[in-house]
């Protein structure tokens, strides 16, 4: 293991192994099979990757996005380390230089799709010396997966092929019946499974309900400035809604782009191309954006909708802080949100799975315990302690006898003979006189008006509550109208009490238009400013040599060295090298120019 933590510095910069990756190496040393569960920005990669270098041989890995697949390599090559890729998209030439460098047995790594693994398993492959097989995304084998691919059933040929090497699977999603399906269908010898947590401590949760169009926008516009020259996804719900937003942020000076299916493909090459080279600052999306996105410094994701699922939203925000740095998502769920999901699960031919999935999601929406406590516990894993990075654990809701706000309104649903919407109830609650209230002679209600000390949005907060809390169901087959259940009867009688939680004004939302983000210029230095100087100026350098170069700025360094660079201050060649993510590549690549700068942020003189 010591040689391995070795060729861990050289080639990755890294000094220790993270959970499990020390095991799953081990194994495949041992010429032994492995599944290994571990969840997006888990570290999955160095499994396979520094087994290949340390053993003779060609690893082959089969990967089935190839936008991801040339991610791969480009950091690999980065990295110093000889990999190539083998896919449909290549031209003809260009495959055959492949082949020929990887029958010399210069290469490490090969990655293969599997349809190119088809035609080249009789051909290529028993040309190779081959260390190991990797299959990532492993999950793509299962029919019960989200991302099932036809090409990847075909990979059981891989073990009657070449019996005596070791396989590892890895995916990021975990399931029993996806699990027994990967090592059935691969025919893993005596697999071993490692799954590690799939916590992601580093991405905050919060959740925002049923803001009006204009307070969703400014909250959006707020948290961006909040973020300001960090990127990230905006996920909604409707096409139209993400060019909408594009427009509505670049009236805030925000550089945004949209990126729908229906987009023709040049353009949604664009949008993509833009953000992995950190050209714009937001993607707006809808869910087609992200799946062969490797980006490691995506810093946040806002969801504009509910999603269909907790899996769905937990690949989506995984998106964000690949790096292990903080990272932030937000999520804005409203009835009509879930009033629409219930159409598309009713209407998917999966209804009773899809409607299980939808109210679970809408439960952990409005969840006041820890959300990451939630989450945790629907994949199935226990944690003891609330995570101090929700919403709910810093801002825990203030309880009060509320017994008396739930017989108020569901009083005057039950004198309306249960008929009435949320909006009429609240309208009734507060005496409004508007037309649709009065003719229908609601004001002769006894309860009418008998809210009015409270505003509209704290009635519709509590109404939510008492939805939530199961006092009142929305009858969707009706226009919505509200139901009174007979744990609301209990109440509304006085034979339960109800505890609410307190209603808290939003934050202030007026918005302060700010400029766009543009790199400062370095300023003098000021004792407090020096760590956000040198971060600005190692930002700017980074693209400068992505543009040069044309790399993807976070395949250079990931904002997690430059922030260690921040620490750390390296200024000679030699401190440089102690920086997380400086192998031995980079160090000779990029050393001399970050020392430099780093030496004139602190005005040192040159070396
Ligand atoms: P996954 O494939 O599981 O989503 P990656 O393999 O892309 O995750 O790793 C996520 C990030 O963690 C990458 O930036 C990678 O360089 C980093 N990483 C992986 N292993 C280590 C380690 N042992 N120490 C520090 N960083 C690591
Ligand atoms: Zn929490």
């Amino acid at each position: 293991m010591n040689e391995l933590l070795q060729l861990l510095k050289k080639f990755f910069g890294y000094t220790s192994f993270r959970p499990l990756q020390a095991e799953v190496i081990q194994r495949i040393l041992n010429k032994e099979d492995s599944l290994v569960l571990m969840p997006t920005g888990g570290g999955k990669s160095i499994c396979y990757q520094l087994p290949a270098i340390y053993l003779p041989g060609t690893a082959i890995v089969i990967s089935p996005l190839i936008a991801l697949m040339k991610d791969q390599v480009g950091a690999l090559i980065a990295n110093g380390i000889p990999a190539v890729a083998l896919n449909s998209m290549m031209q003809e030439d260009e495959r055959q230089h492949v082949k020929q460098f990887c029958m010399q047995g210069k290469v490490k790594l090969l990655y293969i799709s599997p349809e190119k693994l088809k035609s080249e398993i009789d051909w290529l492959l028993p040309r190779l010396d081959i260390s190991l097989i990797a299959i990532d995304e492993a999950h793509c084998i299962s029919h019960w997966g989200h991302d099932f691919r036809p090409e990847y059933t075909q990979l059981s040929i891989l073990k009657e092929r070449f019996p005596n090497v070791p396989i590892v699977a890895l995916t990021a999603t975990a399931d029993k019946i996806t699990r027994t399906d990967i090592v059935q269908q691969l025919k893993l010898r005596n697999p071993q499974i490692f799954t590690s947590s799939f916590d992601r401590p580093n991405l905050s949760l919060t959740i925002k309900r049923d803001l009006s169009k204009k307070d969703k926008l400014a909250t959006i516009i707020h948290f961006i400035y909040d973020h300001k020259k960090q990127c990230g996804i905006i996920y909604c719900m409707k096409r139209n809604d993400t060019v909408q937003l594009v427009k509505e942020l670049a009236t805030y000076n925000i550089k945004a782009t949209a990126y729908h299916a229906g987009l023709p493909s040049s353009q949604r090459e664009k949008a993509q191309d833009d953000f992995i080279n950190d050209r714009v600052d937001v993607v707006c999306a809808t869910l087609a954006f992200g799946m062969g996105i490797d980006k490691s410094n995506v810093r946040w994701v806002i969801h504009y909708n509910m999603p269909a699922s907790i899996e769905n939203y937990y690949q989506e925000i995984g998106r964000a802080g690949r790096d292990g740095m903080k990272s932030d998502t937000l999520l804005f769920y409203s009835l009509v949100d879930q009033i629409i999901l219930r159409r598309f699960a009713e209407e998917s031919g999966q209804k009773e799975v899809n409607m299980e999935k939808l109210h679970r999601m809408i439960r952990y929406c409005g969840a006041d315990v820890c959300r990451r406590r939630v989450l945790l516990s629907y994949f199935g894993e226990e944690t003891d302690h609330d995570c101090g990075n929700c919403d709910v654990c810093k801002n825990p809701p203030e309880r009060f006898d509320g017994s008396v706000l739930v017989q108020k309104a569901l009083s005057a649903i039950v004198r309306a003979e249960e008929h009435i919407n949320m909006k009429m109830t609240i309208n009734i609650l507060r005496g409004s006189d508007r037309t649709e209230v009065t003719e229908k002679g609601y004001d002769q209600l006894k309860t009418y008006g008998a809210g009015k000390d409270l505003s509209y949005k704290e009635w519709k907060e509590y109404l939510y509550q008492m939805i939530q809390l199961g006092y009142l169901e929305v009858d969707y087959t009706r226009g919505n109208i509200l139901k009174v259940t007979p744990m609301g009867s209990k109440v509304l009688y006085g034979d339960m009490t109800a505890q609410l939680a307190l209603y808290k004004k939003p934050d202030d939302l007026t918005i302060v238009k700010r400029r766009p983000f543009k790199a400062r210029p370095i300023r003098p230095i000021s004792a407090d400013s020096i760590e956000e100087t040198l971060l600005d100026a190692l930002n700017q350098l980074r693209k400068q040599i992505s543009e040069r170069e044309q790399i993807p700025a976070y395949i250079i360094f990931s904002d997690d060295t430059l922030d260690d660079m921040v620490k750390k201050k390296p200024v000679t060649m030699e401190e440089f090298s102690e920086i997380r993510g400086v192998g031995e590549s980079k160090q000779d690549k990029y050393g001399k120019v970050f020392v430099s700068l780093i030496r004139f942020v602190l005005k040192l003189p040159k070396l």
